[in-house]
């Protein structure tokens, strides 16, 4: 029954790499820009893409200890607490490219209302 006592950490491993791997580095003896030590992109507010959504599914899936740790050591930054989700999490979908068949025209719609009124009558 050890398994039971295991505690579950619900923070993805990659989520977690990815916050160690995406480190900030400076060009030219700290001169040049700032670029992501690991995959060269340029360092924004919230490092490179890769480091921003690892963030923000840590932010998403750690519990709260979790998190006043990542943000002693240095794993994660003020600035990415304010990280949220874009877009929501539902996928969207493209339009289709095919027109949808248009509902078959009413008769009666086509006729004028006072057309209309001038049949009942
Ligand atoms: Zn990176």
């Amino acid at each position: 029954m050890g398994l039971i006592s295991v505690p579950v950490d619900p923070v993805p491993a990659w989520a977690k790499i990815d916050l160690q791997l995406h480190q900030p580095y400076h060009t030219f003896l700290g001169l040049g820009r700032v670029r992501c030590d690991w995959c060269g992109e340029k360092w924004g507010r919230h490092g490179c893409s890769s480091r921003e959504s690892a963030a923000r599914l840590f932010l998403y899936t750690t519990t709260r200890t979790q998190k006043a740790a990542a943000l002693d050591s240095g794993e994660i930054t003020p600035d990415d607490l304010r990280l949220r989700r874009r877009t929501p999490a539902r996928h969207r979908r493209k339009p289709s490219p095919h027109p949808r068949r248009q509902p078959p025209v009413n008769p009666l719609a086509a006729l004028g209302i006072t057309e209309l009124a001038a049949v009942l009558r």
